[in-house]
């Protein structure tokens, strides 16, 4: 299924391009009270409510994609996870170019570990991106995003697939510049996830996926993840043998050649397969 956050925060079902509001099953939900953490509250709970959400969505009249501003499918992320340097030819075209990619932070995924986004970052792609340091290059990253769906920690690669909750397309936008990562990557609307989630019994093996990034119309990047240096089992395993992953943390799984600058005025698109497309718009502040 295709789970979707859309306008002031409805739950919706994507089927065939029409969106179907969900909303009532999120009364559902445990009760929220301050004292107790445990993830984002739907995700938790999707197992139990999986079955009545589709039904639900067979009972109500649908809207059309392009009449819903889509937030991001996750609201309550514990973190924010991501991946740097990833992909061989992102590598390759980072060091051929160190007067924009700082040659210290140019090193294997291997030494560098993971890093973390403010999850204040976070948006849909219908909010848009807004590039909030105009004097310095703001670049964008096409990303196979991953959703956690059950506390994971020390999870091996070879059960690390249990443990997704669903997919999403992700933009890791980012500053250029010799400032730590967290601080470059975590500006408001540096981290865009969508349009909507697919559940991962809709797509199980994340391991060949073609992904496609255009900007105004012009390719910029269009890669496969059958490239990534550590693979979505891999980061899970990584991720999860230093700390805990919650239900609804997303790990951002590293971006592929073809980086580059974004400005005011823009128009992202950016589509995965098996997944969807979104349309993200650059402005500024
Ligand atoms: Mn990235």
């Amino acid at each position: 299924v295709k789970l979707c956050i859309f306008d002031d925060g409805r739950l919706g079902v994507v089927r065939d391009g029409m969106v179907h509001d969900v909303s009532p099953i999120l009364d559902r939900l445990p009760p929220w009270r301050y004292g107790i953490r445990g993830g984002d509250p739907l995700i938790a709970a999707l197992p139990t409510l999986r079955a009545d959400i589709e039904a639900a969505a067979n009972g109500v009249e649908p809207v059309p994609i392009d009449r819903a501003t889509f937030r991001a499918p996750i609201i309550w992320p514990g973190k924010l996870v991501a991946a740097p340097v990833n992909y061989e030819d992102h590598v390759v075209e980072a060091k051929a170019d160190p007067g924009t990619f700082a040659p210290a932070q140019v090193r294997s995924i291997g030494e560098m570990g993971l890093f973390l986004k403010a999850t204040s970052s976070l948006v849909g792609c219908g909010e848009g991106i807004v590039v909030g340091k105009p004097e310095r290059r703001t670049d964008h990253e096409v990303e196979l995003a991953v959703v956690m769906g059950q506390t994971a920690y020390h999870v091996k690669r070879d059960a690390a697939l249990d443990y997704v909750a669903g997919y999403a397309v992700g933009l890791d936008i980012t500053v250029r510049g010799p400032e730590d990562r967290s601080f470059r990557k975590s500006l408001d609307s540096y981290s865009v996830l969508g349009p909507w989630m697919v559940t991962a019994d809709e797509l199980e093996d994340p391991r060949d996926l073609a992904l496609v990034l255009s900007v105004n119309d012009e390719v910029r990047q269009d890669a496969r993840t059958r490239h990534l240096v550590v693979d979505v089992p891999g980061l899970i395993e990584m991720a999860s043998s230093w700390y805990t992953l919650h239900p609804g943390d997303v790990i951002y799984t590293g971006t592929p050649a073809g980086v580059g600058p974004i400005v005011p005025g823009d128009v992202i698109t950016a589509s995965i397969e098996r997944i969807g497309t979104m349309t993200v718009a650059v402005r500024g502040e």
